[in-house]
């Protein structure tokens, strides 16, 4: 499963409808909304997503 970035919801890859590539990476989202939010601050999001990696890879 991947994460929204956005609003932090499981999202299925498989049949996501939102997604985009920042940056070589893809990114899910879970609806239109949070794929124009990211949209409108991608590095914003990008940095909270590797933090929470980060967090999960320690815990
Ligand atoms: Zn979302």
């Amino acid at each position: 499963m991947a994460v929204d970035p956005v609003c932090e919801k499981p999202v299925n890859p498989h049949n996501a409808y939102w997604m985009i590539w920042y940056k070589g990476t893809p990114y899910y989202f879970c609806s239109e909304e949070c794929q124009l939010k990211f949209d409108y601050k991608p590095e914003h999001y990008r940095v909270l997503a590797l933090e929470r990696r980060q967090n999960q890879a320690v815990s």
